[in-house]
């Protein structure tokens, strides 16, 4: 059995931002992921929204973490060598919703947020000339940026796997007994040991948390849907476009992805933990209430519905050590700002660590490489990269110009991608506008001859989603 000094459980933003963390200050570390892949559940689809920090109430744990997790993203993500959107938020009214806007802005002072402004009409519409005619005022929160929270959660497990640390995937704690030194934990076949765990298993903080026979929390599922239109529309929208929030929530915006999409959505609708379906309701909705804020969506262009699923636990964020086990820790309900939160939650466990002993020394940091990007290159570079390897001029997704060698080296990343999605969320084939369409037979080929394995055995995500059952020519066989 493996030993290690300290366990993190779940491969979310949070998860991975512990692991990460603890690595860079010389813990023996591992981090255990049900999934196949880190980023499996609300850290792949949500908003990507880097939030400044003015919605939280003050003196609650999302407002610390919030205020301070958005300070340190990027530089964080200069580090890690993934793009940071410095754009800043907009929060939009109609006449009306000016004192409710001058609230926001005095919460987010006392949070502690820089240079919110409101901002009166006619500056707001050469900012955002496509506004629907209604609106008048905005807070403006220059701090708040978009980032893509899958690439910031790859790049965060590849940076700790490059300096030490460990990630097994397809691990799904389900059993954990206490020894003298620590914890054994067993999804059943293998087991690790450690001597600090860390529960980051966001749906399953409960399940973990049970498994130690301490506290659990009322939990809830609430699913937010999309719709994402191509990338032809960039330049409709400049900023995130927030309407007022309600009690509910922070309301359906007008969004920009790093990579030139927009984004509508997400609504707020109470599920099931895995219900990832898109209903039509939902998405009438969608349309329905954007007019408030932008006008002529174009929603001809539309590639993609999506969801992802809120973990809420009342009102606040729980980051707690647990008074009932020694050196046991846990993350629950990280709902949104929890994407903006999470590099500051990580800081807040390796203290708690250090508080209870954890031995931490300095290591000799390796820098984690970026993927080659072919699309933002200039044509000499281009030139003379395929010159070196002549793959790099072999396009495999047409949408949105990936070479086979990207798709090469992706397959070849620390952290290995097991499945189509999995690249998808790496180096993009089928994210464009065929969404996969023209691209799939060709990277499940490559996927095959990289991994020498069958053209079967290869799964758009989960075991059970294989593309392909078997041979036509030879009669399924
Ligand atoms: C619609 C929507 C919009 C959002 N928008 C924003 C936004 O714009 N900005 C923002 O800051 N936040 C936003 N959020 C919130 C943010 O996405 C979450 O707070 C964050 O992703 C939670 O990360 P996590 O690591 O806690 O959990 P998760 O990402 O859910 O990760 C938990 C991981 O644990 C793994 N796991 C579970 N059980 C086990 C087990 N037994 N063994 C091993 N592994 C296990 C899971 O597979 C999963 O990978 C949004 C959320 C949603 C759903």
């Amino acid at each position: 059995m493996k030993e290690f000094d300290l366990v993190v459980i779940g491969g979310g933003i949070v998860g991975c931002n512990t692991f990460s963390e603890a690595v860079l200050n010389g813990i023996n570390t591992c981090l255990l992921e049900s999934s196949n892949d880190v980023s499996a559940y609300a850290t792949k689809a949500n908003s990507g929204i880097v939030h400044s920090g003015y919605d939280p109430i003050p003196g609650s744990l999302m407002a610390k973490y919030n205020v301070l997790g958005n300070k340190m993203y990027k530089s964080m993500c200069e580090r890690l060598g993934v793009e940071y959107l410095e754009c800043g938020t907009l929060t939009v009214s109609k006449a009306d919703g000016k004192e409710a806007l001058m609230e926001l802005k005095k919460r987010g002072e006392e949070n502690g947020v820089l240079g919110l402004r409101i901002i009166e009409e006619a500056e707001l519409k050469q900012m955002e000339p496509n506004l629907s005619d209604d609106i008048k005022f905005a807070l403006f929160a220059p701090t708040g940026g978009v980032v893509s929270p899958y690439s910031v959660c790859i790049a965060l497990a590849e940076e700790g796997i490059i300096n030490g640390g460990e990630i097994q995937t397809k691990f799904e704690v389900k059993q954990i007994t206490k020894d003298e030194t620590g914890y054994i934990l067993s999804d059943g076949i293998k087991s690790v040991h450690a001597k600090y765990v860390i529960n980051c298993a966001g749906p399953n903080a409960n399940e973990i948390n049970k498994l130690l026979n301490t506290k659990t929390y009322p939990m809830r599922f609430v699913k937010g849907e999309y719709i994402l239109l191509d990338k032809s529309t960039k330049g409709y929208i400049n900023h995130p476009i927030f309407p007022l929030p309600t009690k509910v929530g922070k309301g359906i915006l007008a969004n920009i992805t790093v990579h030139g999409n927009i984004m509508f959505g997400p609504t707020a609708v109470d599920c099931q933990k895995d219900d990832r379906s898109v209903d039509l309701n939902g998405v009438e909705k969608i349309k329905e209430q954007i007019l408030q804020t932008v006008k002529e969506p174009n929603f001809k262009k539309t590639i993609k519905l999506f969801a992802g699923i809120r973990v809420k636990t009342g009102s606040d964020f729980v980051v707690e050590r647990d008074e009932t086990n020694k050196n046991y820790y846990y993350a629950v309900g990280i709902c949104s700002p929890g994407l903006t939160a999470a590099p500051a939650i990580a800081k807040d466990f390796l203290e708690m660590l250090k508080k209870d002993g954890i031995k931490t020394k300095p290591i000799n940091y390796k820098k984690r490489k970026p993927y080659i990007d072919t699309q933002n290159m200039s044509s000499d570079e281009l030139d003379n990269l395929i010159k070196q390897n002549p793959l790099y001029g072999k396009i495999v997704c047409r949408c949105e110009h990936i070479s086979e060698a990207e798709i090469i080296d992706a397959l070849n990343s620390p952290l290995h991608p097991v499945s189509i999605d999995a690249l998808k969320r790496r180096v993009r084939p089928t994210m464009g506008r065929c969404q996969g369409s023209f691209c799939i037979p060709k990277l499940i080929r490559i996927m095959a001859n990289e991994r020498r394995l069958k053209k079967e055995q290869i799964a758009l995500n989960e075991k059970g989603s294989e593309l392909i059952v078997g041979d036509i020519k030879n009669g399924g066989k």
